[in-house]
């Protein structure tokens, strides 16, 4: 009788993960933990844990909202394709590739 109930646990342990990974962006750089859309930014899912993360990925950058295929493409490879559309200081609108470094997003000009 304890099988069944072993397995029925498992399923759901499973369950969850597939829900997380559906609702998640991908790893976080810093801990390893999900990043999920937080509402206003996408975040790493051990902000509250111990000891907390507290990466966050804007979802709006330089004028350009960010989605969430740019995003998870970041998380896994490292940095994005040329996103267009990016907004400067003065107004001028320029294209550039989002590249995490130490956690951090820099922008990487592409090459003329
Ligand atoms: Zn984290």
């Amino acid at each position: 009788k304890q099988v069944p109930e072993t397995l029925q646990k498992v399923s759901q342990r499973e369950e969850w993960k597939d829900m997380q990974q559906q609702i998640s962006m991908g790893e976080c750089p810093n801990c390893g933990r999900f990043i999920v859309d937080k509402g206003a930014f996408f975040g790493c899912e051990g902000y509250r844990a111990d000891p907390s993360c507290s990466f966050t990925i804007s979802k709006k950058i330089r004028g350009k909202v960010l989605g969430k295929r740019d995003v998870a493409t970041l998380l896994s490879k490292g940095s994005t394709n040329v996103i267009k559309g990016f907004k400067s200081k003065t107004g001028k609108s320029f294209d550039a590739q989002l590249k995490l470094e130490e956690g951090k997003i820099q922008f990487v000009f592409p090459k003329k």
